[in-house]
């Protein structure tokens, strides 16, 4: 398996599970992905606990819980940038 994008149908005929927040592609475990409401784990979060879920918080602002993805802005990018 050549690691690259799969996208939409191309991902379901795969056998990849979609998230119902953000249409991606969950590629994690299948038990996380029924844990978490058939979402990413962060769309999980954002959606019921991030700010509470009220919706008001900026994504991009960590909340209170000690995982927040917002926490880890430089996991998924190529190189944190240097200040
Ligand atoms: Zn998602
Ligand atoms: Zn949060």
């Amino acid at each position: 398996m050549v690691g690259g994008a799969l996208a939409g149908e191309d991902a379901v005929k795969a056998g990849y599970p979609i998230c119902c927040e953000c249409s991606g592609i969950v590629d994690g475990t299948e038990s996380d992905y029924n844990l978490f409401e058939r979402m990413h784990w962060s769309c999980f979060h954002y959606t019921f606990e991030h700010w509470n879920s009220d919706n008001e918080g900026d994504r991009d602002i960590p909340c209170d819980d000690r995982s927040c993805p917002a926490r880890w802005p430089a996991k998924s990018g190529p190189e944190a940038p240097v200040a």
